[in-house]
């Protein structure tokens, strides 16, 4: 469902050229979790970035089903970024002044949803996250993991046909970090979501369907896994969690 077409991609700062990703190929699958890790500063946000419609290749095309994003212009993108994508930031990124509920329901205000189904929604999504009792309170009463649950609903509000998160664990101690992930990782499978996250944890990587490894701009490695070595991946860290 994403097919990423020999991205190049290089920023101008100053008449500074600078090249960040050299050549990216990736497809996903429709109902796929891919983890993408890699040192810091080797090109992960840059290439959620553009995977999301919030950066545009300098050459190079990022198809999302049938929907050529590269071709599309600013105001074109964040239509359909806003109706298909749904971003999880590491620092949450909640609007401080709305409640949680609001902040939940903020996309579907944007698109003009009606009261009715705003708030079936809402009150569907909070459930899921567990975040019911916390719907009337503002973000700052949070803690870190359930303000990025709130986005993680926030992110679902539109059904988005693609999750991409960048670190979201980033902020949280482990087992917070741990409760996000779990989150995530039960939407995948019980709701098939499409998932991208950029993450720096083992933890994180072991959920995936897939691992990406990105150095200096470049996948160097890919490695998948079948529904067994996961099982036995996941009993294994939950064993050593557990002691
Ligand atoms: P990562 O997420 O893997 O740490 P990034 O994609 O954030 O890496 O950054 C990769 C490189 O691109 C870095 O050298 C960074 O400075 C540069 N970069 C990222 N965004 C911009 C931008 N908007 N303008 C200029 N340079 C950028
Ligand atoms: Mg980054």
């Amino acid at each position: 469902m994403i097919r990423v077409d020999r991205i190049i991609k290089q920023f101008e700062t100053e008449g500074q050229v600078q090249p960040v990703l050299h050549g990216i190929d990736l497809h996903v699958k429709r109902g796929e979790f891919v983890a993408i890790m890699g040192p810091s500063g080797s090109g992960k946000s840059t290439l959620l970035q553009l995977l999301g419609g919030l950066e545009r290749p300098s050459s190079g095309e990022i198809h999302l089903d049938d929907v050529n994003l590269s071709a599309m212009n600013e105001r074109e993108r964040t239509l359909f970024r806003r109706r298909n994508i749904g971003f999880v930031f590491q620092n949450y990124q909640l609007l401080p002044t709305l409640t949680v509920e609001e902040n939940v329901a903020f996309p579907l205000y944007a698109e003009r949803a009606s009261k009715m189904e705003t708030s079936t929604r809402v009150a569907r999504l909070l459930e899921v996250v567990g975040l019911t009792a916390q719907a009337g309170m503002f973000p700052a009463k949070l803690s870190g993991g359930q303000q990025q649950r709130v986005a993680i609903a926030r992110a679902l509000s539109m059904k988005p046909r693609v999750v991409l998160a960048d670190e979201p664990t980033g902020n949280l101690d482990r087992q917070r970090g741990q409760e996000v992930l779990q989150l995530l990782s039960k939407l995948h499978r019980e709701e098939g979501l499409t998932i991208v996250v950029v993450t720096h944890d083992m933890f994180a990587a072991g959920f995936a369907d897939r691992i990406i490894t990105v150095q200096d701009g470049r996948i160097v490695q890919e490695v998948s896994r079948t529904e067994v070595v996961r099982d036995e991946l996941m009993a294994d860290l939950v064993e050593k969690l557990n002691t």
